[in-house]
């Protein structure tokens, strides 16, 4: 489940009435499809994150593909994050001081990683004869709530950038920070500076958002377990939310949101290597052979409560899983099967960390209703079939669950969505049903 909340559609409603007005017509011009984009004068918002910057001499590997985009005639604004390893030594240093020091002081600390990077970066195209300037989110205008530590953007001003780029300058933005209505400055959460570029390619209309880090692209499934795994050229954001919400952290789920609802094409790419990366867009692939699912998604950080024997009546879904939602427990795939007897089993299952306090919270309920006990199991993990391609295409669900039946992994429970099935299978076998599902699906790589 995504963390989208009213909160965030209110915020994002206000931005797009208030920066964007209504667009109707997004990117009349041709889709970039190279990183060196064919056609002049493009916008192009770059991030890059915290090993892209990692050293002085990466800084300058950075400015010379700035200023390489900049001499082929594309207007730039960089976003940058702190240097590698730099947010963490701050909050180390945090830390000794104070075990819980105020949130506004830790934005004020955290907030100066990204400082040093514009700062450092812009001297960098200085070097290089391009202009460039450093902007802190104050300078800016990129206006928050008060949630320290893990505030939302409500609002972009966005003159005194537009202004730096009229006189063809390169604005250089500290990622991951904002500003309050009252002055003070605060962080987006951990991964931030995706969202900061994200949101500001939708206050000026970017043709394109590119986020350069250490992994060229987003892939079928985590290269790391299936060798065969393949980059892929595109992928929709509904995709793509999927697939990061289930543990492939290429971007911060919250800038994938902003990018969909801004129809801010979006591209994840390497900053050491060359090569197109991945396209993340509203467009899906229509051609003949587009396959139909996008990628396997797995995520081990899920464990299991089964309520034994519950009286099969109404409102007990709610009982059990009222006082879990108060206890702040996100849940996940849930199961009950009515046998149209007296008593039932009813299954569900949360974040592995959340599993001994959902259990806790349980023990009353099960008492109130007369239930038998609570069985936890923390030895499973999810696995998932993702694809925009499954709606119009059937047989999704007996290809999975063949591929998984031949290799003997028992599946425990199956949720479904629109674009996606999961199924919930004990953890030991998740690397077999991974590299199955995958080949199953066709998307191994062929060796030409
Ligand atoms: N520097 C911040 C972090 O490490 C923000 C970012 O890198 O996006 O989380
Ligand atoms: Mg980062």
């Amino acid at each position: 489940m995504t963390d989208v909340t009213l909160h965030d559609t209110l915020c994002a409603l206000t931005l797009t009435l208030v920066l964007t007005g209504p667009r109707m017509v997004l990117n009349t011009r041709p889709l970039i499809t190279t990183p060196l984009i064919p056609y002049p004068m493009a916008l192009i918002v770059q991030k890059y994150g915290g090993t892209s910057v990692g050293s002085v001499e990466r800084i300058g590997a950075v400015a010379d593909r700035v200023a390489r985009f900049k001499s082929e005639g594309h207007d730039m604004v960089v976003v940058v994050s702190a240097m590698s390893g730099e947010t963490n030594r701050l909050m180390g240093l945090a830390k000794e001081i104070q075990k819980n020091p105020a949130p506004r002081e830790l934005d004020a600390l955290l907030s100066t990683g990204e400082k040093v990077t514009t700062a450092l970066l812009s001297m960098a195209l200085g070097e290089r004869a391009v202009r460039a300037k450093s902007f802190s989110a104050n300078q800016v205008g990129i206006l928050t709530d008060s949630a320290h530590n893990k505030a939302r953007i409500q609002d972009i001003r966005a003159e005194a950038l537009q202004a730096e780029l009229e006189v063809g300058g390169v604005p250089v933005v500290a990622g991951f920070q904002g500003v309050d209505v009252q002055g003070n400055v605060t962080t987006l959460g951990r991964g931030g500076s995706d969202t900061t570029a994200v949101a500001l390619a939708a206050a000026l209309k970017a043709d394109e958002c590119q986020i350069y880090t250490d992994v060229d692209g987003v892939y079928t499934t985590d290269p790391r377990m299936v060798d065969g795994a393949k980059r892929l050229d595109q992928i929709t954001f509904e995709e793509m939310l999927e697939m990061s919400s289930m543990g492939s952290k290429v971007l911060q789920i919250r800038s994938v949101e902003f990018a969909g609802k801004y129809k801010v094409p979006l591209r994840v790419l390497s900053s050491f290597e060359g090569g197109p990366g991945t396209l993340i867009t509203t467009e899906e692939d229509t051609s003949m052979e587009a396959p139909v699912i996008a990628g396997i998604a797995f995520n081990r950080d899920e464990a299991k409560l089964t309520v034994v024997g519950v009286p099969d009546n109404p409102g007990i879904a709610y009982r059990i899983l009222g006082p879990v939602g108060e206890a702040n427990i996100e849940v996940d795939v849930i199961l009950q099967n009515s046998r149209g007897e007296n008593s039932t089993d009813f299954t569900f299952t949360v974040a592995r960390g959340d599993m001994e306090a959902a259990a806790e919270v349980l023990t009353p309920v099960v008492t109130e209703l007369g239930a038998g006990e609570v069985l936890t199991d923390d030895h499973i993990a999810k696995v998932s079939v993702v694809g925009v391609g499954m709606r119009s295409h059937s047989g999704v669900a007996a290809t999975m669950f063949k591929a998984l039946a031949d290799v003997g992994v028992n599946i425990q429970m199956i949720s479904t969505s629109e674009i996606k099935i999961s199924v919930i299978i004990e953890e030991k076998f998740l690397e077999l049903a991974v590299r199955s599902l995958h080949s199953a699906f066709g998307l191994d790589t062929v060796e030409d």
